[in-house]
Protein backbone atom coordinates (compact mmCIF):
# COMPACT_ATOMS: atom_id res chain seq x y z
CA UNK A 1 0.00 0.00 0.00
CA UNK A 2 1.57 3.62 -0.66
CA UNK A 3 0.35 6.41 0.74
CA UNK A 4 1.38 9.68 -1.21
CA UNK A 5 1.73 13.41 0.08
CA UNK A 6 -1.80 14.49 0.50
CA UNK A 7 -2.39 11.61 2.08
CA UNK A 8 -0.44 11.74 4.76
CA UNK A 9 0.37 15.67 5.07
CA UNK A 10 -2.16 16.29 7.76
CA UNK A 11 -2.19 14.60 11.53
CA UNK A 12 -6.05 13.43 10.55
CA UNK A 13 -4.67 12.11 7.13
CA UNK A 14 -2.39 10.15 8.79
CA UNK A 15 -5.12 8.90 11.15
CA UNK A 16 -6.93 7.64 8.81
CA UNK A 17 -4.01 5.78 7.00
CA UNK A 18 -3.62 4.30 10.24
CA UNK A 19 -7.16 2.93 9.87
CA UNK A 20 -6.78 2.21 6.54
CA UNK A 21 -3.45 -0.20 6.82
CA UNK A 22 -5.53 -2.06 9.63
CA UNK A 23 -8.69 -2.47 8.10
CA UNK A 24 -7.49 -6.32 7.77
CA UNK A 25 -4.58 -8.20 9.06
CA UNK A 26 -3.12 -9.34 5.62
CA UNK A 27 0.74 -8.86 6.15
CA UNK A 28 1.68 -5.67 3.99
CA UNK A 29 4.45 -3.27 3.58
CA UNK A 30 3.56 0.31 3.63
CA UNK A 31 5.34 2.83 1.50
CA UNK A 32 4.82 6.33 2.78
CA UNK A 33 6.14 9.72 0.86
CA UNK A 34 6.76 12.71 2.25
CA UNK A 35 4.49 14.99 3.58
CA UNK A 36 2.75 17.12 0.75
CA UNK A 37 4.80 19.79 -0.05
CA UNK A 38 7.82 18.96 1.82
CA UNK A 39 9.93 17.81 -1.31
CA UNK A 40 9.46 21.16 -2.71
CA UNK A 41 10.58 22.67 -0.03
CA UNK A 42 13.51 20.66 -0.13
CA UNK A 43 14.20 21.02 -3.60
CA UNK A 44 14.34 24.96 -2.62
CA UNK A 45 17.00 24.44 -0.07
CA UNK A 46 18.75 22.66 -2.11
CA UNK A 47 18.56 25.35 -4.84
CA UNK A 48 19.48 28.06 -2.24
CA UNK A 49 22.42 26.13 -1.73
CA UNK A 50 23.80 25.57 -4.84
CA UNK A 51 23.80 29.13 -5.70
CA UNK A 52 25.05 29.91 -2.38
CA UNK A 53 22.23 31.96 -0.91
CA UNK A 54 22.97 30.63 2.50
CA UNK A 55 20.93 33.16 4.57
CA UNK A 56 17.53 32.07 2.60
CA UNK A 57 18.34 28.42 2.71
CA UNK A 58 18.41 28.32 6.17
CA UNK A 59 14.96 30.98 6.11
CA UNK A 60 13.63 27.77 4.22
CA UNK A 61 15.32 24.97 6.85
CA UNK A 62 13.87 27.10 9.68
CA UNK A 63 10.35 27.19 8.35
CA UNK A 64 9.87 23.93 7.86
CA UNK A 65 11.21 22.40 11.01
CA UNK A 66 8.28 24.87 12.59
CA UNK A 67 5.33 23.17 10.08
CA UNK A 68 6.99 19.84 11.39
CA UNK A 69 6.86 20.84 14.87
CA UNK A 70 3.57 22.01 14.49
CA UNK A 71 2.33 18.65 12.95
CA UNK A 72 3.88 16.33 15.57
CA UNK A 73 2.01 18.56 18.56
CA UNK A 74 -1.07 17.58 16.65
CA UNK A 75 -0.21 14.32 16.01
CA UNK A 76 1.00 12.73 18.67
CA UNK A 77 -0.78 12.75 22.51
CA UNK A 78 1.91 10.68 24.85
CA UNK A 79 4.84 12.43 26.61
CA UNK A 80 7.17 9.58 25.32
CA UNK A 81 5.37 10.02 21.46
CA UNK A 82 6.25 13.68 21.65
CA UNK A 83 9.93 13.63 23.25
CA UNK A 84 10.90 10.50 20.51
CA UNK A 85 9.55 12.71 17.63
CA UNK A 86 11.36 15.68 18.96
CA UNK A 87 14.21 13.45 18.74
CA UNK A 88 13.62 12.34 15.13
CA UNK A 89 13.11 16.76 14.31
CA UNK A 90 16.79 16.66 15.64
CA UNK A 91 18.46 14.73 14.07
CA UNK A 92 16.94 15.56 10.48
CA UNK A 93 17.02 19.31 11.45
CA UNK A 94 20.29 19.63 12.34
CA UNK A 95 21.25 17.44 9.46
CA UNK A 96 20.06 20.47 7.37
CA UNK A 97 21.56 22.96 9.39
CA UNK A 98 24.74 21.34 9.31
CA UNK A 99 24.64 21.16 5.27
CA UNK A 100 24.67 24.91 5.75
CA UNK A 101 27.83 24.50 6.79
CA UNK A 102 30.00 22.55 4.35
CA UNK A 103 30.13 22.51 0.36
CA UNK A 104 27.38 21.85 -2.04
CA UNK A 105 27.58 19.31 -3.94
CA UNK A 106 24.93 16.81 -6.04
CA UNK A 107 25.00 13.94 -3.86
CA UNK A 108 24.46 16.35 -0.92
CA UNK A 109 21.57 17.66 -2.43
CA UNK A 110 20.17 14.06 -3.20
CA UNK A 111 20.51 13.58 0.39
CA UNK A 112 18.55 16.92 1.69
CA UNK A 113 15.95 15.09 -0.85
CA UNK A 114 15.64 12.52 1.16
CA UNK A 115 15.15 13.93 4.45
CA UNK A 116 11.40 14.10 3.52
CA UNK A 117 10.46 10.40 3.20
CA UNK A 118 12.60 9.52 6.19
CA UNK A 119 10.98 12.63 8.40
CA UNK A 120 7.52 10.77 7.16
CA UNK A 121 7.94 7.70 7.67
CA UNK A 122 9.50 8.03 11.45
CA UNK A 123 7.08 10.48 12.05
CA UNK A 124 4.15 7.67 11.68
CA UNK A 125 6.06 4.86 13.12
CA UNK A 126 6.10 6.77 16.52
CA UNK A 127 2.52 7.43 15.71
CA UNK A 128 1.95 3.98 15.27
CA UNK A 129 3.98 2.90 18.29
CA UNK A 130 1.90 5.53 20.45
CA UNK A 131 -1.34 4.13 19.20
CA UNK A 132 -0.04 0.13 20.03
CA UNK A 133 -0.48 -1.13 15.78
CA UNK A 134 2.58 -3.42 16.09
CA UNK A 135 4.71 -2.40 12.98
CA UNK A 136 8.30 -2.43 11.97
CA UNK A 137 10.39 0.18 10.34
CA UNK A 138 12.23 -0.79 6.82
CA UNK A 139 15.11 1.43 5.79
CA UNK A 140 14.56 1.60 2.12
CA UNK A 141 18.24 2.92 2.02
CA UNK A 142 19.18 -0.73 2.63
CA UNK A 143 16.78 -2.29 0.01
CA UNK A 144 16.26 -0.10 -2.84
CA UNK A 145 19.01 0.00 -4.99
CA UNK A 146 19.30 1.67 -8.94
CA UNK A 147 22.82 0.17 -10.66
CA UNK A 148 25.34 2.44 -12.78
CA UNK A 149 22.66 3.20 -15.22
CA UNK A 150 20.20 4.77 -12.39
CA UNK A 151 17.95 1.32 -13.45
CA UNK A 152 16.62 -0.75 -10.48
CA UNK A 153 16.92 -4.32 -10.33
CA UNK A 154 13.81 -6.08 -9.26
CA UNK A 155 16.34 -9.04 -8.47
CA UNK A 156 18.67 -6.84 -6.44
CA UNK A 157 15.79 -5.51 -4.26
CA UNK A 158 14.06 -8.66 -3.79
CA UNK A 159 17.12 -10.27 -1.91
CA UNK A 160 18.18 -7.41 0.36
CA UNK A 161 14.46 -7.01 1.01
CA UNK A 162 13.75 -10.33 2.02
CA UNK A 163 17.10 -10.08 4.27
CA UNK A 164 15.32 -6.82 5.81
CA UNK A 165 12.30 -8.60 6.31
CA UNK A 166 13.80 -11.95 8.04
CA UNK A 167 14.87 -9.41 10.78
CA UNK A 168 11.28 -9.24 11.82
CA UNK A 169 9.48 -12.43 11.12
CA UNK A 170 7.68 -11.25 14.30
CA UNK A 171 5.87 -8.65 12.38
CA UNK A 172 3.29 -8.31 9.93
CA UNK A 173 3.05 -4.81 9.20
CA UNK A 174 6.01 -2.68 7.75
CA UNK A 175 6.55 0.95 6.87
CA UNK A 176 8.91 1.99 4.51
CA UNK A 177 10.11 5.11 2.38
CA UNK A 178 9.45 5.61 -1.05
CA UNK A 179 11.12 7.73 -3.60
CA UNK A 180 14.77 7.24 -1.50
CA UNK A 181 17.45 4.61 -2.96
CA UNK A 182 20.92 4.23 -3.39
CA UNK A 183 22.80 4.17 -6.25
CA UNK A 184 25.71 2.14 -7.46
CA UNK A 185 28.44 4.29 -5.99
CA UNK A 186 26.44 3.83 -2.69
CA UNK A 187 25.11 6.76 -2.25
CA UNK A 188 21.77 8.54 -1.62
CA UNK A 189 19.89 9.08 -4.49
CA UNK A 190 16.12 8.81 -5.51
CA UNK A 191 13.96 7.50 -8.25
CA UNK A 192 12.77 11.17 -9.27
CA UNK A 193 10.03 13.31 -8.62
CA UNK A 194 7.27 11.49 -7.69
CA UNK A 195 8.88 8.21 -7.57
CA UNK A 196 6.99 6.55 -4.26
CA UNK A 197 4.50 5.03 -6.84
CA UNK A 198 7.96 3.45 -8.40
CA UNK A 199 9.49 2.53 -5.15
CA UNK A 200 5.72 0.69 -4.11
CA UNK A 201 5.66 -1.60 -7.89
CA UNK A 202 9.34 -2.32 -7.34
CA UNK A 203 8.57 -3.98 -3.79
CA UNK A 204 5.06 -5.48 -5.05
CA UNK A 205 7.15 -7.57 -7.68
CA UNK A 206 10.08 -8.12 -5.47
CA UNK A 207 7.59 -9.32 -2.81
CA UNK A 208 5.31 -10.96 -5.24
CA UNK A 209 2.51 -9.04 -3.72
CA UNK A 210 -1.24 -10.09 -3.99
CA UNK A 211 -2.04 -6.49 -5.23
CA UNK A 212 0.00 -3.04 -5.07
CA UNK A 213 -2.33 -0.07 -3.87
CA UNK A 214 -1.42 3.27 -5.09
CA UNK A 215 -3.77 5.54 -2.49
CA UNK A 216 -3.88 9.12 -3.54
CA UNK A 217 -6.26 12.03 -3.72
CA UNK A 218 -8.57 10.85 -6.32
CA UNK A 219 -10.66 8.06 -7.11
CA UNK A 220 -8.76 6.74 -9.89
CA UNK A 221 -7.14 7.10 -13.26
CA UNK A 222 -9.68 9.40 -15.18
CA UNK A 223 -10.13 9.74 -18.63
CA UNK A 224 -9.43 12.94 -19.14
CA UNK A 225 -7.53 15.81 -17.46
CA UNK A 226 -10.00 17.41 -14.49
CA UNK A 227 -7.80 20.47 -14.57
CA UNK A 228 -8.41 21.63 -18.09
CA UNK A 229 -11.98 20.03 -18.91
CA UNK A 230 -15.03 20.30 -17.12
CA UNK A 231 -16.24 16.58 -16.62
CA UNK A 232 -14.35 13.50 -16.29
CA UNK A 233 -15.00 10.04 -14.53
CA UNK A 234 -12.71 7.48 -13.49
CA UNK A 235 -11.47 4.70 -15.40
CA UNK A 236 -13.06 1.22 -14.31
CA UNK A 237 -10.40 -0.91 -15.95
CA UNK A 238 -7.10 -0.43 -17.54
CA UNK A 239 -4.61 -2.87 -18.91
CA UNK A 240 -0.88 -2.45 -18.26
CA UNK A 241 0.15 -1.18 -21.49
CA UNK A 242 -2.82 1.38 -21.55
CA UNK A 243 -1.58 2.26 -18.09
CA UNK A 244 1.89 2.86 -19.30
CA UNK A 245 0.75 4.80 -22.32
CA UNK A 246 -1.12 6.91 -20.05
CA UNK A 247 1.36 7.68 -17.25
CA UNK A 248 4.06 8.04 -20.02
CA UNK A 249 2.18 10.71 -21.55
CA UNK A 250 0.87 13.03 -19.21
CA UNK A 251 -1.48 11.32 -16.68
CA UNK A 252 0.06 12.70 -13.02
CA UNK A 253 -1.91 10.07 -11.16
CA UNK A 254 1.13 7.42 -11.50
CA UNK A 255 5.11 7.86 -11.85
CA UNK A 256 5.40 6.33 -15.35
CA UNK A 257 8.23 3.80 -14.73
CA UNK A 258 5.76 2.24 -11.90
CA UNK A 259 4.18 0.02 -14.70
CA UNK A 260 7.22 -2.43 -15.88
CA UNK A 261 7.61 -4.06 -12.55
CA UNK A 262 4.02 -4.77 -11.92
CA UNK A 263 3.41 -6.08 -15.70
CA UNK A 264 6.49 -8.07 -15.59
CA UNK A 265 5.90 -9.53 -12.09
CA UNK A 266 2.13 -9.09 -13.22
CA UNK A 267 0.92 -7.87 -9.55
CA UNK A 268 -2.38 -5.99 -10.09
CA UNK A 269 -2.46 -2.11 -9.63
CA UNK A 270 -5.17 -0.40 -7.98
CA UNK A 271 -5.60 3.15 -7.52
CA UNK A 272 -7.59 4.37 -4.63
CA UNK A 273 -8.29 7.16 -2.61
CA UNK A 274 -8.18 8.06 0.80
CA UNK A 275 -10.31 10.42 1.70
CA UNK A 276 -13.01 8.17 -0.38
CA UNK A 277 -12.12 4.63 0.35
CA UNK A 278 -15.37 2.85 -0.86
CA UNK A 279 -14.82 3.99 -4.15
CA UNK A 280 -14.13 1.59 -6.65
CA UNK A 281 -11.08 3.25 -8.06
CA UNK A 282 -9.05 2.07 -11.26
CA UNK A 283 -7.88 -1.67 -11.29
CA UNK A 284 -4.86 -1.96 -13.75
CA UNK A 285 -4.23 -5.84 -14.65
CA UNK A 286 -3.23 -7.98 -17.37
CA UNK A 287 -6.75 -7.50 -19.41
CA UNK A 288 -8.16 -4.16 -20.58
CA UNK A 289 -11.43 -4.64 -19.30
CA UNK A 290 -13.48 -3.30 -22.01
CA UNK A 291 -12.49 -2.57 -26.07
CA UNK A 292 -12.45 1.21 -27.26
CA UNK A 293 -10.93 4.51 -26.31
CA UNK A 294 -10.65 5.19 -22.65
CA UNK A 295 -8.44 8.08 -21.93
CA UNK A 296 -6.42 11.77 -23.49
CA UNK A 297 -3.42 12.47 -21.55
CA UNK A 298 -0.80 15.48 -22.46
CA UNK A 299 2.10 15.61 -21.99
CA UNK A 300 3.79 19.47 -22.27
CA UNK A 301 7.63 20.15 -22.84
CA UNK A 302 8.02 18.32 -26.11
CA UNK A 303 10.67 19.52 -28.92
CA UNK A 304 10.04 18.02 -32.29
CA UNK A 305 13.24 17.62 -34.76
CA UNK A 306 12.59 17.46 -38.20
CA UNK A 307 15.46 16.22 -40.89
CA UNK A 308 14.82 16.97 -44.01
CA UNK A 309 16.70 15.58 -46.61
CA UNK A 310 16.37 14.27 -50.08
CA UNK A 311 19.62 12.50 -50.79
CA UNK A 312 19.74 10.26 -47.80
CA UNK A 313 16.32 9.38 -47.01
CA UNK A 314 15.74 6.94 -49.56
CA UNK A 315 18.85 5.27 -48.63
CA UNK A 316 18.83 1.97 -46.25
CA UNK A 317 20.93 3.19 -42.71
CA UNK A 318 19.75 6.49 -42.54
CA UNK A 319 17.27 6.43 -39.73
CA UNK A 320 19.74 4.34 -37.96
CA UNK A 321 22.21 6.86 -38.20
CA UNK A 322 19.56 9.62 -37.03
CA UNK A 323 18.64 7.13 -33.67
CA UNK A 324 22.39 6.53 -33.13
CA UNK A 325 22.96 10.45 -32.32
CA UNK A 326 19.74 10.16 -29.84
CA UNK A 327 21.18 6.49 -28.29
CA UNK A 328 25.04 8.75 -28.17
CA UNK A 329 23.32 11.91 -25.94
CA UNK A 330 20.56 8.80 -24.04
CA UNK A 331 17.72 10.54 -25.15
CA UNK A 332 14.63 8.80 -25.78
CA UNK A 333 12.69 9.67 -28.76
CA UNK A 334 8.76 9.01 -27.71
CA UNK A 335 7.22 9.77 -31.23
CA UNK A 336 8.27 9.30 -34.77
CA UNK A 337 6.93 10.28 -38.51
CA UNK A 338 8.46 9.84 -41.66
CA UNK A 339 8.13 10.78 -45.10
CA UNK A 340 9.86 9.92 -48.59
CA UNK A 341 11.97 13.43 -47.79
CA UNK A 342 12.24 14.06 -43.96
CA UNK A 343 11.60 12.34 -40.72
CA UNK A 344 10.49 14.06 -37.79
CA UNK A 345 11.11 12.86 -34.03
CA UNK A 346 10.05 14.37 -30.50
CA UNK A 347 12.10 14.09 -27.31
CA UNK A 348 10.89 15.43 -23.76
CA UNK A 349 14.40 15.73 -22.16
CA UNK A 350 17.05 18.82 -24.19
CA UNK A 351 19.44 19.06 -22.43
CA UNK A 352 22.01 17.73 -25.05
CA UNK A 353 19.68 19.53 -27.32
CA UNK A 354 22.66 21.57 -29.03
CA UNK A 355 25.23 18.40 -29.36
CA UNK A 356 22.11 16.64 -30.88
CA UNK A 357 21.50 19.30 -33.44
CA UNK A 358 25.24 19.46 -34.28
CA UNK A 359 25.57 15.55 -34.05
CA UNK A 360 22.11 16.13 -37.43
CA UNK A 361 23.40 18.59 -39.30
CA UNK A 362 25.37 16.77 -41.74
CA UNK A 363 22.88 14.60 -42.78
CA UNK A 364 20.41 17.43 -44.30
CA UNK A 365 18.37 20.63 -42.88
CA UNK A 366 17.22 20.49 -39.13
CA UNK A 367 14.19 21.84 -38.36
CA UNK A 368 13.07 22.58 -34.06
CA UNK A 369 10.13 23.45 -32.76
CA UNK A 370 10.04 23.75 -28.84
CA UNK A 371 7.18 24.25 -26.62
CA UNK A 372 5.01 21.36 -28.05
CA UNK A 373 2.48 19.04 -26.49
CA UNK A 374 1.43 15.43 -27.22
CA UNK A 375 -1.71 14.56 -26.70
CA UNK A 376 -2.32 10.62 -26.22
CA UNK A 377 -5.85 8.94 -27.13
CA UNK A 378 -5.12 5.59 -25.31
CA UNK A 379 -7.64 2.64 -25.15
CA UNK A 380 -8.10 -0.98 -26.25
CA UNK A 381 -7.81 -2.06 -29.97
CA UNK A 382 -8.83 1.29 -30.76
CA UNK A 383 -7.11 0.51 -34.12
CA UNK A 384 -10.13 -2.09 -34.58
CA UNK A 385 -12.68 -0.10 -33.33
CA UNK A 386 -15.37 1.53 -35.30
CA UNK A 387 -15.16 5.40 -35.78
CA UNK A 388 -12.39 5.98 -33.30
CA UNK A 389 -10.92 7.71 -36.27
CA UNK A 390 -13.59 9.60 -37.98
CA UNK A 391 -14.35 11.17 -34.64
CA UNK A 392 -11.15 11.95 -33.53
CA UNK A 393 -10.26 13.88 -36.66
CA UNK A 394 -13.76 14.96 -36.53
CA UNK A 395 -13.56 16.48 -33.39
CA UNK A 396 -9.97 18.49 -33.71
CA UNK A 397 -11.19 19.51 -36.88
CA UNK A 398 -10.29 23.55 -36.20
CA UNK A 399 -6.49 22.38 -34.72
CA UNK A 400 -3.17 22.60 -36.58
CA UNK A 401 -1.63 19.35 -36.07
CA UNK A 402 2.01 18.76 -36.06
CA UNK A 403 2.58 15.07 -35.93
CA UNK A 404 0.26 12.21 -36.36
CA UNK A 405 1.44 8.82 -34.83
CA UNK A 406 -1.14 5.82 -34.88
CA UNK A 407 -0.13 1.72 -35.01
CA UNK A 408 2.89 1.69 -33.68
CA UNK A 409 0.85 -0.19 -30.70
CA UNK A 410 -2.60 -1.36 -30.71
CA UNK A 411 -3.50 1.03 -27.98
CA UNK A 412 -2.38 4.48 -28.55
CA UNK A 413 -2.83 7.59 -30.86
CA UNK A 414 -0.69 10.46 -30.45
CA UNK A 415 -1.05 14.15 -31.62
CA UNK A 416 1.48 16.26 -31.75
CA UNK A 417 0.14 19.97 -31.29
CA UNK A 418 1.82 23.71 -30.08
CA UNK A 419 1.40 23.69 -26.65
CA UNK A 420 -0.78 26.88 -26.52
CA UNK A 421 -3.65 24.93 -28.50
CA UNK A 422 -3.66 21.61 -25.62
CA UNK A 423 -6.76 22.95 -23.87
CA UNK A 424 -8.87 23.39 -26.50
CA UNK A 425 -8.10 19.96 -28.02
CA UNK A 426 -8.88 18.21 -24.74
CA UNK A 427 -11.95 20.07 -24.48
CA UNK A 428 -12.76 18.93 -28.26
CA UNK A 429 -11.83 15.42 -27.31
CA UNK A 430 -13.75 15.00 -24.13
CA UNK A 431 -16.78 15.79 -26.54
CA UNK A 432 -15.69 14.31 -29.59
CA UNK A 433 -14.58 11.03 -27.66
CA UNK A 434 -16.65 10.59 -24.60
CA UNK A 435 -19.73 12.95 -25.41
CA UNK A 436 -18.76 15.27 -22.56
N1 LIG B 1 8.21 12.96 -2.27
C1 LIG B 1 8.61 12.72 -3.64
C2 LIG B 1 8.08 13.81 -4.54
O1 LIG B 1 7.39 14.71 -4.08
C3 LIG B 1 8.21 11.37 -4.13
C4 LIG B 1 6.71 11.13 -4.20
O2 LIG B 1 5.93 11.81 -3.56
O3 LIG B 1 6.33 10.20 -4.89
O4 LIG B 1 8.38 13.82 -5.70
MG1 LIG C 1 2.66 11.09 -6.95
Amino acid sequence: MKFGGTSVGKPERMHQVSQLITADDESKIVVLSALSGTTNNLVEIGNAMATNNKAEAKQLIEKLENHYKDFVTQLLKTESGLQSAGRVLQEHFEFLYIILRISFSESLNRDILAQGELLSTKLFSIYLTENNIDHALLPALEFMTIDAYDEPQVGAIKVKLAQQLKQHSDKKLFITQGYICRNARGEVDNLKRGGSDYSASLIAAAINASVCEIWTDIDGMHNNDPRIVNKTFAIEQLSFEEAAELAYFGAKILHPASIWPAQFYNVPVRLLNTMEPSAKGTLIAEKAGSVGVKAVAAKDGITAIRVKSSRMLLAYGFLRKVFEVFEKYRTSIDMITTSEVAVSVTIDNDVNLKEIIKELEPFGTVEIDTNHTIVSIVGNEIAETKDVMKKLFDAIEPIPVRMVSYGGSRHNVSLLINRSYKDQTLQLLNAGLFGL
